[in-house]
């Protein structure tokens, strides 16, 4: 079942994830070569901490984090840890406050220091294929028709979709109805209607999309570990557009 908000409801989504902005925002401003992506969540965790909020992320499905953070070729739900950022490093960090029972959700991908060109481009069409996605949305619009737009966008430049994860409703639970893949066929899928808050998170990887998830039962990578970026907003739908929750 598709939840549809109320306004009071989407006010503290809004107040959940302007404080998810604010926090990839401190680690966008943290973020450094030689820190391990550890220090990077302790930085997501202390800001949600000095907030009076905590991630909605840690205790998760048994997620043992603040933020999930990825490094070139995980793709999504890297936990952090001792891993070293190096120059030349895409690091995707997504997380979310929980904010009075309700969860934000957005996710961003930095380069770290000396970042190749063909990496810039990769992060740079999985952004602007999310812009355009968000551009699409308003009630009456169908699913099929945003995922064929972000899927059309990143393949004519030579890009994968993930297909495996996609995004999803979002309120009382991070993961609600309905799915949201970054793929699809105009004209089909689930109608957009005002009040429905959905999460849009293109995972796009520069190689082929094939993915695994490592032994440790959480971060996905992509096979042929090729860089992957991921970047991904919450918003909510209204009857001429929608209201972009996680922006500033
Ligand atoms: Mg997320
Ligand atoms: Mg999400």
């Amino acid at each position: 079942m598709i939840i549809i908000k109320t306004s009071s409801e989407i006010a503290k989504l809004r107040k959940a994830n302007k404080l998810t902005h604010d926090a990839l925002d401190a680690a966008e401003e943290a973020i450094r070569i030689g820190m391990t992506t550890k220090e990077l969540d302790e930085v997501i965790r202390k800001f949600f901490a000095a907030h009076g909020v905590k991630s909605g992320f840690l205790g998760y499905g048994g997620f043992p984090a603040s933020a999930c953070i990825s490094v070139n070729e995980e793709v999504i739900h890297g936990i952090p840890g001792d891993r070293v950022i190096q120059d030349g490093d895409i690091v995707s960090v997504d997380t979310g406050a929980y904010y009075e029972g309700y969860y934000g959700d957005s996710a961003r991908t930095f380069a770290v220091g000396n970042v190749s060109q063909e990496r810039l481009a990769l992060m740079k069409s999985t952004k602007e294929s999310l812009e355009i996605a968000l551009s699409m949305v308003k009630a009456g619009v169908r699913l099929g028709d945003i995922g064929h737009a972000i899927q059309k966008y990143n393949e004519d430049r030579g890009y994968s979709v993930v297909r495996e994860f996609v995004g999803h409703g979002v309120g009382k639970d991070m993961h609600e109805e309905p799915e949201v893949p970054n793929y699809g066929k105009p004209g089909h899928g689930v109608r957009l209607a005002a009040g429905m808050v959905i999460a849009i998170e293109p995972m796009i990887a520069m190689g082929k999309p094939d993915i695994k998830v490592l032994s440790n039962q959480w971060t996905v990578v992509t096979k042929d570990k090729s860089p992957a970026a991921h970047f991904e907003h919450s918003v909510a739908v209204t009857t001429d557009g929608c209201v972009v929750l996680s922006a500033e």
